[in-house]
This record gives structure tokens, sequence and C-alpha cells, in this order.
């Protein structure tokens, strides 16, 4: 059983084909089983805010990427942009994240 912090590359692809965005999940290749650690948390500055993205909690909704494209760019990397969008939108845009996994550091 892999440790929690590790998924496997092949089920998350199959997920990403059943329709979900695998936003910022570095898929290398298609024909060979690999490991991955993903963080709790990644931060995204733009000198003024810093976005908070929790990727174990993400559902993958796509609310993000639909609000604001320039900065949500699932292909991508990094797949956050902050810088091209101003600090208003984007807490605006973080605060309709239906799961939470997006916040602005120092805000609750
Ligand atoms: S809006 Fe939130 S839950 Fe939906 S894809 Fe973006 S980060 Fe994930």
């Amino acid at each position: 059983m892999l440790p929690a912090a590790e998924i496997c590359i092949p089920i998350i692809r199959t997920i990403c084909m059943r329709g979900y965005t695998g936003h910022a999940l570095p898929l290398r290749s298609f024909n060979k089983v690999e490991t991955i650690k993903i963080m709790d948390v990644y931060e995204y500055a733009n000198g003024e805010v810093t976005i908070l993205w929790k990727p174990k909690i993400c559902i993958h909704s796509g609310v993000c990427v639909r609000t604001l494209p320039n900065v949500y760019d699932p292909k991508a990397r990094p797949w956050i942009k902050p810088e091209n969008a101003a600090s208003d939108e984007l807490t605006a845009q973080i605060a309709k994240c239906p799961s939470g996994a997006l916040s602005i550091k120092g805000e609750s």
C-alpha cells in the first residue's frame, strides 16, 4: 500500500481521462509506473498576496480555471500565475473555490 503522501500516477491518469482536471501533477509518461510526492500546501505570490493551494483537498471542480483562466492553467508550470490578475480579483475568485483548497496566506 502506498504511503498517504504518495499517489500512483496511473490511477491519477485514469481519473483525468474520465474528465477531471489533474492539474499540477507532473504527468511524464503514460507507460511507466511512477510515484510522486504531493506537498500539503503550495504557495504562489504576486508581491502583494500569496495564494495557498492544497492539492489533497482540491476536488478539481475547475471553478478557478473558468473564473480566471489567465491565472489558473492546468497545463502550465507553475499552474497558478497570480501576477496575471489584480489582488482583489484573486481574493474574489478564491472565495468561490468550493473545496477550500485555495486560500490567501494570512487570511482564515
Ligand atoms: S476551484 Fe478549488 S477545488 Fe476547484 S479546481 Fe480550483 S482549486 Fe480545485
